[in-house]
């Protein structure tokens, strides 16, 4: 009889997560609270239009987990080959990431998102099950080699019981089964917030086609863009379409202070960034920055992330959620799959011993990573345009 496993949220973490277990024979269900999110009724409800940037570090744990699949779902994926700087006068300063060619790659999340989801159910249901509108709400861990049972709440208002050899958590920052894990180990917790919120704008395709660009885009499409205006910024990455996803990071005294009426927000965003309100449209920009939601941003961290026993893990922002800046809170959550599954191979399938020394030696990689994203905000914010930051760009070309 195959084990099974309870993978918590069917996000872009837990998707991967499932894959990877059922390649393995676990028999897998994967629960999330939301409804299915490719039914288009659900579509705005469930998923906000984020692009993100997806690096080596994820590619290279998609194709770990399998090479096909990644594929299939990387098919869409832009590359940006560097970053290009918007000076406040419209220069615009092209800064290469690597010196042969290197780029990350800009991918629509809820694309991602639902390609991942449509590879489970090309891999089966004897395999692989999903629950949508399932919220998990309690776990009751057994003894090691007791079955643990997960209480979930359903859209039809009644709590259903399911019992399962091991659960992984791949539920996101406000991780219910986090939550559930400290009541049974003894676990370090931090969250931090920062002082920074973030709004998503839209740069609409371009009207005419583009030869240099191949396509209607208003921007290179293959830089991320970046408006670094010292306490604040915004950026901006393409889609296929021809359009920009683009995004603006400012501390919540600006915004929730100084930036309250539409006159106010005007006149910041064309004087701090001109070049982009005339792509943007300023009024469409206005009206997105008074009422788009206004995200908070903040760092978790946890040790450890597993039950003693192999009962349970956690992966993903469940167990180290990052700030954007560094663009490696999936990629790092992909690689949290590769290394798990890693180890359940070196170990024969033993979780316990597995899970444990996930713990033991990831610690230390994802505490740098937190610390990494954290310090890149100045970096995209400030330093890029500062003098001894081009300097030293200049001198590693040479
Ligand atoms: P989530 O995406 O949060 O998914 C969690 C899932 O669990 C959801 O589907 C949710 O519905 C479900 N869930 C939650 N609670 C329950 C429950 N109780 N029961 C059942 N289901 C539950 N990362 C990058 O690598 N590159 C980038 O460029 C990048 N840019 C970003 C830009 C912004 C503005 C932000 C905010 C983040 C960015 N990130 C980026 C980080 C990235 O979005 C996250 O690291 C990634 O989405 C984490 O995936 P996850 O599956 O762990 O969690």
């Amino acid at each position: 009889m195959p084990e099974t496993v309870a993978v918590i949220g069917a996000g872009l973490v837990g998707c991967l997560t499932a894959i990877a277990l059922a390649k393995r024979d676990y028999k897998v269900t994967l629960f999330d609270y939301r409804l299915d999110p490719r039914d288009q009724k659900t579509i705005d409800r469930n998923l906000r239009s984020i692009n993100l940037a997806i690096s080596s570090r994820g590619i290279s744990s998609l194709e770990f987990v399998d090479k096909e699949v990644a594929g299939r779902v990387l098919k869409g994926i832009i590359p940006m080959k560097g970053r290009m700087i918007h000076h406040l006068n419209g220069a615009q300063e092209s800064q290469t990431y690597g010196l042969f060619g290197e780029s990350i790659n800009s991918i629509d999340r809820a694309v991602l998102n639902h390609l991942l989801l449509d590879e489970l159910e090309r891999i089966g249901s004897d395999k692989v099950q999903v629950k949508f509108g399932h919220k998990l709400s309690k776990i009751k861990y057994g003894k090691p080699d007791e079955f643990q049972s997960c209480v979930f709440a359903t859209e039809e208002g009644v709590d259903q019981v399911y019992a399962t050899n091991f659960v992984v958590g791949c539920d996101g920052s406000y991780s219910t089964t986090r939550d559930q894990m400290q009541r049974e180990v003894r676990m370090h917790f931090s969250q931090e917030y920062i002082d920074c919120c973030y709004i998503e704008l839209y740069i609409p395709p371009s009207k005419n086609y583009d030869a240099r660009y191949k396509g209607n885009f208003s921007l290179a499409p293959d830089h991320l863009h970046i408006w670094p205006r010292h306490q604040y910024m915004l950026i901006a990455l393409a889609n296929a379409d021809g359009s920009f996803t683009s995004t603006f990071f400012g501390p919540w005294g600006l915004v929730e202070s100084l930036l309250k009426s539409e006159a106010r927000v005007r006149e910041f965003l064309i004087k701090n960034f001109p070049d982009a309100m005339e792509i943007m449209g300023i009024n469409q920009a206005v009206k997105s920055f008074m009422s788009h939601p206004k995200g908070a941003l903040m760092c978790i961290e946890c040790d450890p992330y597993n039950v003693s026993g192999g009962r349970g893990i956690i992966l993903g922002d469940a167990a180290h959620s990052m700030v954007p800046f560094y663009g490696q809170g999936m990629n790092c959550g992909f690689e949290d799959v590769k290394v798990l599954m890693k180890l359940l191979d070196a170990y024969d399938g033993d979780r316990a011993k597995a899970f444990d020394a996930y713990t033991r030696e990831r610690h230390q990689d994802l505490t740098a990573i937190v610390k990494l994203a954290k310090r890149n905000y100045k970096e995209m914010s400030h330093d890029v345009t500062s003098k001894v930051f081009l300097l030293r760009k200049k001198l590693d070309h040479w």
